[in-house]
């Protein structure tokens, strides 16, 4: 059925690069015959689920959006995607995304945007536009995202579903292309809270090959999803969220969501974070500089293109056009903007510095967690924007994670849920709900209260 869903709907919606129908109806059939059997199987065998192409999944083409990957095969399986196969989902196939996970409207993917299925002129959200906007043209009930600055929470809020960013090293890194390291964090996308934290559970927990991987119990989502019960609990609303900027549609249905959970048992108090201001500045030199270093590998010799066979040329020749015809405008500048705040004399001055505002975020966190248990905002200071509105505009695009960023560089747990349509134009706003590093089941226990 979802085949049939996506072969009717993909001509308009494009939320995938690469549909694996053979291998996800022999996985059903596999999971049919274990079920006639009396084998047993986990809570979501047989669910069809839509993978990031960031993520490798053996046999299947990684393109991470980009042109420079085109035609790469992994020949293994990322450790996320190794769990849904043991798990016994069905992945369907491999969804859009903006090149290398930079953007917040899958315009930067090479292989064209994919379109919100509330609005086809609007945009799904980036960089995990394709995984979002599966679930919201109902293509897929469960995706898997990756979120180094938001990209699991914003193309949530735009496209009306649940995106969860678990805590760091929540779950593993292990064969997810790496975009910047100290940031990224796969993590669950579905329709429902309860369905996001039955994923939460089959793809979280220690692995030992991800260094960063935290070797703790994986905290009781699913347990905290069914629940919904927030008596009690501490909510701070953080300050500077709010104001210029922020739509209306947005600013009201936020309002009307925590005067919810005041209504349902919590405790709703003020809080600032004055150093959030800083967020941006900090994350746009640290995520360029770790990208511009991670980016490296892709040099025409390893994976995927590789440009200037025809006659010549040394490994710099080669490397050079391999680049140039590789990597789109967004990523190259990126690389440029890391390699210069690396280079000997400026490091101190860029990289050296953003890491010690980075320390005043986490600051600002534990400060806030003195006084309450998670924080709330808007996920997004507007709804879904249309195609082609803030393409050619970098600094524009990047505003779009102004409440998002702050969670990446403290390493906290973080979600967005719905909370209804903007009046002005009828599109999905979400609420953002951030808990301290391994409180991830706090999320969901708001999340499922307001649902
Ligand atoms: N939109 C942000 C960026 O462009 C976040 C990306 C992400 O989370 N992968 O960097």
């Amino acid at each position: 059925a979802h085949l049939d869903r996506m072969a009717a709907v993909e001509p308009a919606v494009h939320a995938f690069l690469h549909v694996d129908t053979e291998r996800a109806l022999q996985t059903a059939a596999a999971v049919d015959a274990k079920i006639s059997n009396g084998e047993p199987v986990g809570p979501l065998a047989g669910v069809p689920l839509a993978l990031k192409d960031v993520l490798t999944y053996s046999g299947a083409p990684t393109t991470c959006g980009s042109k420079i990957l085109e035609g790469w095969v992994p020949p293994y399986n990322a450790t996320v995607t190794q769990r849904l196969i043991d798990a016994d989902l069905v992945i369907l196939g491999k969804t859009n995304m903006d090149e290398f996970a930079m953007g917040s409207s899958t315009e930067n993917s090479a292989y064209g945007p994919t379109h919100n299925p509330w609005d086809l002129d609007r945009i799904p959200g980036g960089s995990g536009g394709g995984s979002s906007a599966s679930l919201a043209a109902f293509e897929a009930p469960l995706a898997i995202g990756t979120d180094t600055g938001g990209s699991i929470r914003q193309p949530a809020a735009v496209t009306g579903t649940v995106g969860v960013k678990p805590t760091y090293g929540g779950t593993s890194r292990y064969g997810l292309v790496a975009l910047a390291s100290s940031l990224d964090q796969p993590g669950p996308c579905a329709r429902t809270v309860l369905d996001a934290a039955l994923l939460h559970e089959v793809i979280a927990g220690y692995d030992p090959h991800d260094s960063t991987s935290i070797n703790e119990p994986v905290p009781g989502v699913v347990e905290a999803a069914r629940s919904g019960d927030i008596r009690g609990m501490k909510i701070g609303v953080v300050k500077e969220f709010a104001g210029e900027g922020y739509a209306a549609g947005v600013e009201q249905r936020f309002g009307e969501a925590v005067d919810q959970l005041a209504k349902l048992g919590a405790e709703i108090v003020e809080v600032s974070c004055p150093n959030f201001r800083y967020a941006m500045p900090a994350y746009y030199l640290i995520l360029p500089s770790e990208a511009s270093s991670n980016l490296a590998k892709f040099d025409g010799m390893r994976f995927g293109l590789r440009a200037g066979d025809d006659g010549i040329a040394g490994a710099e020749e080669v490397m050079g056009l391999t680049r140039e015809a590789g990597f789109g405008a967004e990523v190259k500048r990126r690389i440029m903007i890391g390699t210069y705040a690396l280079s000997s004399g400026y490091y101190d001055a860029y990289y050296g510095q953003a890491q010690k505002v980075r320390t005043l975020i986490i600051n600002d966190f534990d400060a806030a967690y003195q006084k309450v248990d998670v924080l709330v905002s808007p996920t997004t200071p507007t709804t879904a924007f249309r195609l082609g509105e803030k393409v050619d505009d970098p600094l524009a695009m990047y505003l779009n994670d102004l409440c998002t960023i702050p969670s990446n560089l403290a390493g906290n747990a973080s979600a967005s849920f719905p909370v209804g349509l903007a009046p002005e134009d009828g599109l999905p706003v979400g609420l953002q709900v951030v808990a301290p590093p391994l409180a991830d089941d706090r999320l969901y226990r708001v999340g499922a209260a307001l649902e």
